[in-house]
């Protein structure tokens, strides 16, 4: 999951080596890549209509099912209509605007935890099945392949969540929070669930007067009547379905301004907003430093969620970064602590969100490096060196491989596991790759790599071997080997400039 677990009790400074368990995790593809990604999947989707109904998928290695083949998703525009408990499920509408890049005789959506009442197709009404965690629409007639498409699908959407079905809408002590990484987006709505295909969203939420909803993006409409309210949100920028946010609760908006004027709101429970406010006003503080480090911030708000919920973690939905109110309440946890964990979920809006991954084996480039600012950060502010953390770092690695996978070829799930891909392996385990990297082509180059690479991937999707491209046309060296290495090697590659550094052996037990 795209996230900052933390240990179920609060930290003390001694706890606060770089193996404690604490994880985190990106965005739209090419033309190219998703014709290679669906190459294998695309006859499927011309067997005859009579064929049984059968969950696709993207060819994901981590999420064989998620997304679907056959289309690209332009804009979602998402309808809740929240009752006033989060124990009962919301009436949803949603309409995805997609284009068709083959000929499709049915058109699959992910989505496993609703009940569908209706589908439309081009505003004709569709026939529907489930098959695995797909929705399976047939359309009356086939789509032509270079076509737009207008799909309707009326529903459920359930915030109580199904036996060994974590994720999707979180229930808060107010309302509810969204949290979809890496998987979940399709146990709210209906949608291509994949990060390589990102899509503008417009949200609406209809709520009893008495909440306060919000939503990505900025506000586009506030509507009253009758007793309830509804709020419509715009994103400005295209986005995963993983990083979608909804907040519904007793909330209160706090406004200020970030660098350059760029509005930033936050969202807290009403009674606490006294008690949160010094760690609220350090936020445009902190977008400056980041924009300092690798440029302008890439959306057109940010500002962050703090939830009365125990998810474990922390989660960098774009423009809106969900975190535990305990994080800031309960004592135990250090200030430059709380405040590197908070510019961790923010650098992730260059790094996971405005530059995705391609595929869910390339969220090490999303956790690495915001592990990497979050230790920046310490290292900067609070003399916690961004050495001695990558030396500790490398004592672990080995351990860390052997449990998850090399960074760029991660294990897969394992099921009910609620940690998911989202091991040590891709968080200090990846930072540690881009402090070698560092420490191969200078401290110069790999500033201009980091600043390169969310400019040019902006708005986008991006590969491990795109990350390889850009660093060796700015350090002008052959790096194959040294990425071979240090990204899909079972053992850790000698430290360059630490000949010294030492690992670990793997143990019997692992630390996860
Ligand atoms: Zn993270």
């Amino acid at each position: 999951m795209p996230h900052t677990l933390r240990p179920p009790h609060p930290l003390r400074p001694d706890d606060l080596r770089p193996d404690s368990p604490r994880l985190r995790p990106r965005r739209g593809t090419s033309r190219r890549l998703k014709s290679a990604l669906l190459a294998s999947a695309v006859s499927v989707c011309l067997v005859a209509a009579s064929a049984p109904a059968e969950p696709l998928g993207v060819g994901d290695r981590l999420y064989p099912y998620l997304g679907n083949p056959g289309y690209d998703v332009a804009s979602y525009e998402l309808s809740f209509t929240y009752p006033g408990s989060n124990s009962k499920p919301l009436q949803a509408v949603t309409t995805i605007d997609a284009w068709t890049t083959t000929v499709l005789e049915r058109i699959n959506l992910d989505f496993a935890h609703g009940t569908v009442d209706s589908v439309e197709v081009d505003g004709e009404p569709a026939t529907f099945t489930g098959a695995g965690d797909d929705l399976v629409v047939t359309p009356q007639k086939p789509l032509p392949a270079g076509s737009w498409t207008r799909v309707t699908v009326r529903h459920t959407s359930d915030p109580v969540s199904a036996d060994g079905q974590d994720g999707g809408w979180v229930r808060t002590a107010d309302g509810l929070a969204m949290a979809n990484q890496a998987d979940a987006a399709h146990l709210v709505f209906p949608c291509n669930d994949h990060p390589s295909d990102k899509a503008m969203f417009t949200i609406r939420i209809t709520a009893p007067d008495d909440y306060t909803a919000v939503a990505n993006g900025l506000p586009a409409g506030v509507d009253r009547e009758g007793g309830s309210t509804t709020w419509t949100y715009r994103t400005q920028h295209p986005m995963a379905t993983e990083l979608a946010q909804v907040s519904i609760g007793r909330s209160t908006v706090v406004h200020r301004e970030g660098p350059h004027a760029l509005p930033v709101r936050d969202v807290v429970p009403t009674k606490d907003r006294e008690l949160l406010e010094p760690w609220l006003k350090k936020t445009p503080d902190q977008i400056a430093w980041m924009e300092s480090k690798v440029g302008p911030y890439p959306f057109e708000t940010y500002g962050v969620l703090m939830a009365e919920a125990s998810t474990g973690f922390e989660l960098e939905t774009q423009t809106l970064s969900l975190f535990e109110k305990d994080l800031f309440t309960e004592p135990g946890y250090p200030a430059w602590y709380i405040e590197s964990i908070m510019v961790h979920e923010l650098s992730h809006q260059w790094f996971g969100d405005s530059v995705s991954p391609r595929t869910w084996s390339d969220v090490w480039l999303n956790e690495g490096h915001a592990t990497w600012y979050e230790a920046l950060y310490a290292e900067e502010k609070a003399d916690h060196t961004l050495e001695a953390r990558m030396k500790a770092a490398y004592g672990a690695s080995d351990r860390w491989r052997a449990a998850g996978g090399p960074p760029a070829l991660p294990k897969p799930p394992q099921p009910g596991q609620k940690i998911g891909i989202f091991r040590p392996n891709i968080y200090d385990g990846a930072a540690l790759v881009l402090y070698a990297l560092r420490q191969e082509i200078g401290t110069r180059s790999f500033e201009q790599l980091e600043r390169s690479w969310v400019q040019d991937h902006r708005d986008a999707t991006a590969t491990t071997d795109d990350f390889r491209s850009l660093a060796e046309k700015i350090s002008g060296r052959d790096l194959d080997a040294f990425f071979k290495a240090w990204l899909y090697g079972e053992k850790t590659p000698p430290m360059p400039g630490h000949a010294d550094w030492k690992t670990l052996a793997p143990t019997a037990k692992a630390p996860e």
